[in-house]
C-alpha cells in the first residue's frame, strides 16, 4: 500500500497519537498503525505527573519533565477542544509521605516548589494517613491526568482530524541504503515518506534498539456509594514502591510493582499483596473499600532509563520511544518537541541529551 500520506507513525500508544495529533494540526497528514490498544502502557499507567515526587534530579531529564508538567494544561485544554470530552486533568499536587523508619531525604531541586509537612500538617492537608507517618514532602506543583481518559481522548481526536489509524502489527521495517523504504505489516507492505517508531516497550521487536519491558502491576478500589464524600483523597500520595491516585469520580488507583520478567502478563499474589499492605499502611481506610479491578502493562525502559527521542541512523526514520515511567507526563513535550524537528528541523537543545547515538557501542544501527 502506497500512502499519499507523509508520515506513518508505527505504535498508537500515547506517544504515537500524541505526536500524530500534533502533526496533524500543523498541516500534515499523518497515519498511525498499531497493534492492539488495549496492551498500551498509556491504559495501564496511574497517570501521575510526577517530575519532583520521583525524585529526577536536576539533569536534562528533569528539565524535559518539568517542560511536559508546564505544556499539560493548555495541552488538554486543546484535546478538549477537539474531542468535546474531558481528559481527567487534575492538578492535584502530590504528597511524598515519610514513614516511621524510612530516610528522610532531602528532595535535590532545591529551586523548585516544595515543603515538608510534620505529622500534624501533613493530617490537615490529608486526614487519614496511617499512624506511621511521620510526616512528608508537598510538591503543589505536580498532579495527574487519567491516563485511560486521556487516551480516549486521544483516540477520539486522531478520529475527528481525520488521521489514519490502522489497526495492524508492523513486522518489519525494510530498509534501503541510509533510509527507510517501507514498513512490512500485518495488511501488507506501507509505504510513506517518514516514519516514527513509537511502539513502547516492543520498540526492541523492529529495531535493534535497547527498550524491554518492565512489568507493572497495578490494581484499583472504589469509594463505597455511602461513603460520605465522593473521594476522601484529594491528592496522590507517593510513598516508597507505592503509590496511591485518586480519581475525582471516586476510583483510587494503587501501583505499582516493577519487574523484570520480559513479556510475562498476569498478576501475581505476591505483587497484589505488596500493593494493598504498601497502601493500607499509607492510608488504611483503603481496607474497608471495595475492589474494581487488577491488571498490569509494560513499560518502555531504556538501559539508563531515558526516552530516545529524534533522528535515527536513517535519515526519514524518528525516534520517540523509552519513556519508561514517566511517559504519560512526557507526551505533550515529546509531541510537540519532534513536531518542531520533522517539519521545522529545529532541532531544541533539550533533545541533545536523548539522541540514540549514546548508546554506541550497544548497539548495531
Ligand atoms: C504500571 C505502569 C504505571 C505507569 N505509571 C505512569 C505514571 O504514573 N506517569 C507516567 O508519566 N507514566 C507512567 N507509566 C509509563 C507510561 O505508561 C509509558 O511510559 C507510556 O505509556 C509509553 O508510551 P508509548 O506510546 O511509548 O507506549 P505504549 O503506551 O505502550 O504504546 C505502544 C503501542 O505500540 C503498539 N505496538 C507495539 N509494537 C507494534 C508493532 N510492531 N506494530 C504496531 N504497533 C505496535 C502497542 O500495541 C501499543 O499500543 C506507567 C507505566 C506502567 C506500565
Amino acid at each position: 500500500m502506497n500512502l499519499s500520506q507523509d508520515i506513518l507513525i508505527i505504535g498508537g500508544g500515547i506517544i504515537g497519537l500524541s505526536l500524530a495529533v500534533e502533526l496533524k494540526l500543523r498541516g500534515v497528514s499523518v497515519t498511525v498503525i498499531s497493534q492492539n490498544f488495549q496492551q498500551a502502557a498509556a491504559r495501564a499507567a496511574a497517570g501521575m505527573l510526577a517530575p519532583q515526587a520521583e525524585q529526577i534530579p536536576p539533569s536534562p531529564m528533569l528539565d524535559l519533565c518539568l517542560k511536559s508538567r508546564a505544556l499539560y494544561p493548555a495541552w488538554i485544554d486543546k484535546l478538549e477542544a477537539i474531542t468535546g470530552l474531558p481528559a481527567g486533568y487534575w492538578p492535584s499536587g502530590i504528597i511524598a509521605p515519610v514513614c516511621e523508619g524510612e530516610v528522610y531525604e532531602q528532595p535535590e531541586s532545591f529551586t523548585l516548589n516544595y515543603q515538608w509537612l510534620d505529622g500534624d500538617a501533613i493530617r490537615q492537608h490529608q486526614p487519614g494517613l496511617g499512624e506511621k507517618v511521620i510526616g512528608g514532602w508537598w510538591y503543589p506543583e505536580d498532579g495527574q491526568v487519567d491516563n485511560r481518559a486521556l487516551f480516549q481522548a486521544l483516540q477520539t481526536a486522531a478520529k475527528e482530524l481525520q488521521i489514519d489509524v490502522i489497526q495492524d502489527s508492523a513486522i518489519e521495517l525494510i530498509r534501503q541504503g541510509n533510509r527507510v523504504f517501507g514498513v512490512e505489516t500485518t495488511a501488507g507492505k506501507i509505504k510513506a515518506n517518514r516514519y516514527v517508531l513509537a511502539t513502547g516497550a516492543w520498540s526492541k521487536q523492529l529495531l535493534d534498539i535497547p527498550v524491554c519491558p518492565t512489568k507493572g502491576q497495578m490494581l484499583s478500589v472504589k469509594v463505597p456509594e455511602d461513603s460520605a464524600v465522593i473521594q476522601p483523597l484529594q491528592t496522590v500520595l507517593f510513598g516508597r514502591g507505592i503509590y496511591i491516585v485518586p480519581r475525582q469520580d471516586g476510583r483510587i488507583i494503587i501501583g505499582a510493582t516493577s519487574e523484570n520478567v520480559g513479556f510475562t502478563g498476569g498478576n501475581t499474589p505476591a505483587g497484589m499483596q505488596t500493593l494493598l499492605a504498601g497502601a493500607i499502611k499509607l492510608y488504611p481506610e483503603l481496607q474497608n473499600y471495595p475492589v474494581l479491578e487488577f491488571w498490569w502493562g509494560f513499560r518502555p525502559a531504556t538501559l539508563d532509563e531515558l526516552p530516545i527521542l529524534g533522528a535515527s541512523a536513517w535519515e526519514n526514520l524518528t525516534l520517540a520511544t523509552g519513556h519508561y515511567r514517566n511517559g504519560i507526563l512526557l507526551a505533550p513535550v515529546t509531541a510537540k518537541l519532534l513536531a518542531d524537528l520533522m517539519l521545522e528541523q529545529k532541532s531544541d537543545p533539550l533533545l541533545a541529551d536523548f539522541h540514540y547515538s549514546r548508546f554506541a557501542g550497544v548497539l548495531a544501527i
